[in-house]
């Protein structure tokens, strides 16, 4: 299917240079809206807001083809409409909820703490988010501290 972009300030920097005014793409059938910000490579945490056909959507919002999303930066103003404000809670919980199953990485002996596994060997049930582990969890490999862990 295809879907058209429009993207708004410093997320301009992510359109090719061939059609930065509506960037025409190809996406599988069902993608979201999180595939199409994917699919030029924009950081999602660059975006703080997204329309779909002129409403207000999030990352999940499944695409159809024909649809015109617009996404405005991070760096944009906050504005005080009522909908927009709602929007934006709901649309940061979503950005917070998948921070929150990000891999980290051991600096000392390259292990990944992937959530999605925890260490069960170590009494970190699957799921468990690295923030979430207690503090005196080590590497399971080299036996690091957590502050020798970065987000990977
Ligand atoms: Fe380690």
């Amino acid at each position: 299917m295809t879907v058209y972009l429009k993207l708004m300030g410093s997320l301009l920097k992510y359109a090719p240079q061939s059609q930065s005014e509506l960037i025409q793409t190809s996406l599988k059938d069902r993608s979201t809206v999180r595939e199409a910000i994917q699919s030029l490579g924009i950081p999602k945490e660059r975006v703080k807001l997204i329309f779909v056909n002129h409403m207000g959507a999030f990352l999940s919002h499944p695409l159809k083809d024909g649809d015109r999303v617009s996404l405005f930066p991070a760096e944009y103003p906050v504005f005080a409409d009522w909908e927009g404000a709602i929007l934006r809670k709901e649309h940061d919980d979503e950005m917070i909820e998948e921070g929150k199953m990000k891999k980290w990485k051991c600096q000392i002996c390259g292990y990944i703490y992937d959530p999605s596994k925890g260490d069960p060997d170590n009494g970190v049930k699957p799921g468990t988010a690295f923030e979430e582990i207690p503090g005196d969890w080590v590497c399971p490999l080299c036996g690091a501290g957590k502050d020798m862990f970065e987000a990977d």
